[in-house]
Parts: structure tokens; C-alpha cells; sequence
């Protein structure tokens, strides 16, 4: 058996504000020899994450925070290269949390093998991963969205908001997508078939919401939070139903801003708010997996991989560019052989 050294990133500090070089520590370990029933893995692309912010904040959430020194949490796919368990033979590709590092070892707990034929390995990160499965769960069951609704998605150009409007457009409503700068805009249009693509950073943002939904928006899919969540509560329709998966914009701060001044909003449409999170669904992942694959099969939903070169050491950069918006769809980390 050979000995594995993986190279991995450690939590170093918490930071405050924005990650910066400080927050991360470049590791490498010898991986001790496998046990019964552990697999080692070595991962082909690791899955980047808005969320990580929250998980290094030492504060309670729907998941415990990454200690400092552990190595960062993270979703990827890789494949089993040597194994002291039948379920996951040698050759075997699998997605799990194995964390931001080359090698990792399991015992297979929350590890799924994947079909590669149904689609790229990246891809199992993105729409047939966890932002396929957020998007799909928070429209159907928290959203509910149905045939003729008009659907707003913001973050519409990337991992979760790219799925979210296209699966609105499978359910039958009428989308809107909120993205930064006329680039993604166009994409969300042309590449993805939103009905109507509006720039947030247009000093006429307001004005253009307004005038593509001049009924008002029935299902706001709200992955930022802010001033854009203040701009959906002023164009809601009766009976809106806004769906908080979450709020990117205000991720970096280290004081929560107030609640939207407007929320009473709410009141005067017969409007709810509800926020979800995707891992209450991990027992119907199988459902949505078959789902949207087969409207991927059909052309109705187009599955974005942005791929970041340079492996574990290029992960800051590959985190840092969520919030500055560099992304196409989904964002991964690709881990050279
Ligand atoms: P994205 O691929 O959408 O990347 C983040 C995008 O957010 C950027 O591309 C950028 O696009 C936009 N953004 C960044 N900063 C701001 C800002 N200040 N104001 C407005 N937009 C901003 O990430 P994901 O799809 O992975 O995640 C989207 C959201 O879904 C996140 O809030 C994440 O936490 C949440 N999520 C929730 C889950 C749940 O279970 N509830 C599960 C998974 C994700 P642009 O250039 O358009 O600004």
C-alpha cells in the first residue's frame, strides 16, 4: 500500500470582514494506513461555496463551525483509489464531504457513488448536486411555484439562481433574473431562457424591476439578501411567497445589517417569508437528481461548471471570486493528478 501525503487547507483564523491570507494555512499530511471499512479518495473537483463564510464563523448555525486548524469543509467528487470497503470499490466515483484537500479517507458516511455517463463530474456539484437540489426544493416545496406565476431569482447567473430559473421556466411561470453587469445578463437570457434579465448594479434597477413585473412578482428566490431583497419587497404581488435560501450580500459583515425597512411589505400583500435549508431534503435527493436530469436530457436545463485551475492552493481565489462575481455558474475547484 502506498503512503499518500495530501496536500490540504486548514482553517488558520477566523477572519473578519472578507477571507484574506491570513484565514488559510497550506497543509500537508501523511495519510495513515486505511482501517475496515474506510476508502481513500482522491478528489477531482471540489465544490466552492458561499456557505463556507458562515461555516467559519464561530457562531451557532445549521451546522457546527470548522474548528481552526481542521481542514475546511468542503462537498467534492472523487474516485476510490484504494478501498477496505465493499461498497466502495476501488475505480468507484463518488461525491461526499471530503474537505479541501487532495486525498481524503472515509467510511462512507453522507457518500453517494455518481454515474459519470449522466454527466461530467463537475456537474454533480452543481445542478445534480447541492445547488440543483436548493434550487429544486426551495421552488417546489417552499415557493411552490406554479404554472403562470412570475418567478424574480436574484445571484440568477450563478450556481443555485442559474438552476432556479430554469426549472421556473419547467414549472410554467414567467422568469425574471437578477444578475451583476450586462455580461450576465445577456447569458441569463440567451444561454439560460430567462423571460427578462435586469442589472442590479443599473442606477435603473428599481425602475426596470418595476416595469418587467408591473403585476408584481408572485415567488422571490432570494439568494443575497440587501438592497435587492428591499427592491423585491417593493414590487411583491397578493399572496407573494419569498423564499430566503440566502443573502450572500451581507456574508463579509461582521455586524448583520437591520432587517429590510420595508418589510411591512408583508402585511399589506398577504406575503410570507420562509427560509430553508437544503440538507432537511437529503432523503428525496434522489428525486430531484432524477428530475433534473431528465430535463437536462431534454435541453429545458443547461448545467453551468465554472472550473478554477490550480488546485488546493488556488482555493481563496476560487472563494473570493463568489463575492466579487466572477462566476458563470457553478464554481469548482479542479485537483490535478
Ligand atoms: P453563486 O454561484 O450564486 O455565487 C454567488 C453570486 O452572488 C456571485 O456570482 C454574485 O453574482 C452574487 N453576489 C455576490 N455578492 C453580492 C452582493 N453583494 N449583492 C448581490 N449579489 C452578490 O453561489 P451559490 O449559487 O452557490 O449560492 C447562492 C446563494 O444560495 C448563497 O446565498 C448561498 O448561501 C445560498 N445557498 C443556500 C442553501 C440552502 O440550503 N438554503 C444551499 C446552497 C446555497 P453577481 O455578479 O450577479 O453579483
Amino acid at each position: 500500500m502506498k503512503t499518500h501525503v495530501a496536500k490540504q487547507i486548514l482553517l488558520n483564523h477566523r477572519p473578519t470582514g472578507t477571507p484574506d491570507s491570513d484565514t488559510w494555512k497550506l497543509a500537508e499530511k501523511t495519510l495513515p494506513p486505511l482501517q475496515d471499512s474506510e476508502f481513500l479518495v482522491k478528489n477531482d473537483y471540489i465544490s466552492v461555496d458561499p456557505a463556507m463564510r458562515g461555516w467559519i464563523r464561530d457562531r451557532s448555525s445549521y451546522i457546527e463551525p470548522v474548528a481552526i486548524g481542521e481542514v475546511m469543509r468542503a462537498l467534492a467528487v472523487g474516485t476510490v483509489i484504494e478501498s477496505r470497503n465493499a461498497n466502495f470499490p476501488v475505480g468507484l466515483v463518488v461525491e461526499g464531504r471530503f474537505g479541501v484537500t487532495d486525498y481524503a479517507i472515509s467510511k462512507g458516511e453522507m457518500v453517494r457513488g455518481i454515474d459519470t455517463d449522466i454527466a461530467p463530474a463537475p456537474t454533480w456539484l452543481g445542478a445534480l448536486g447541492m445547488p440543483g437540489l436548493t434550487a429544486y426544493f426551495g421552488l417546489t416545496e417552499v415557493g411552490k411555484v406554479s404554472p403562470g406565476d412570475t418567478l424574480l431569482v436574484s445571484a440568477a447567473a450563478g450556481a443555485v439562481g442559474s438552476i432556479a430559473g430554469q426549472i421556473g421556466k419547467a414549472l410554467g411561470a414567467t422568469v425574471i433574473g437578477i444578475a451583476g453587469g450586462p455580461r450576465k445578463c445577456e447569458w441569463v437570457k440567451t444561454t439560460l431562457g430567462f423571460d427578462e434579465a435586469i442589472d442590479y448594479k443599473s442606477p435603473s434597477f428599481a425602475k426596470q424591476l418595476h416595469a418587467v413585473a408591473p403585476n408584481g412578482v408572485d415567488v422571490y428566490f432570494d439568494n443575497v439578501g440587501g438592497p435587492i431583497l428591499e427592491a423585491a419587497l417593493n414590487n411583491l404581488a397578493l399572496g407573494a411567497r419569498i423564499v430566503i435560501c440566502g443573502a450572500i450580500a451581507n456574508y463579509n459583515a461582521e455586524t448583520p445589517p437591520p432587517g429590510p425597512a420595508n418589510y411591512m411589505s408583508l402585511l399589506v400583500k398577504r406575503a410570507s417569508m420562509t427560509g430553508f435549508v437544503v440538507l432537511d431534503y437529503e432523503d428525496r435527493a434522489d428525486e430531484a437528481i432524477a428530475q433534473i436530469t431528465d430535463w437536462m436530457n431534454e435541453g429545458v436545463i443547461h448545467a453551468a461548471d465554472h472550473v478554477v485551475e490550480g488546485g488546493i492552493n488556488a482555493f481563496p481565489e476560487a472563494l473570493t471570486q463568489l463575492f466579487t462575481g466572477q462566476n458563470l455558474g457553478k464554481v469548482v475547484l479542479s485537483v490535478p493528478n
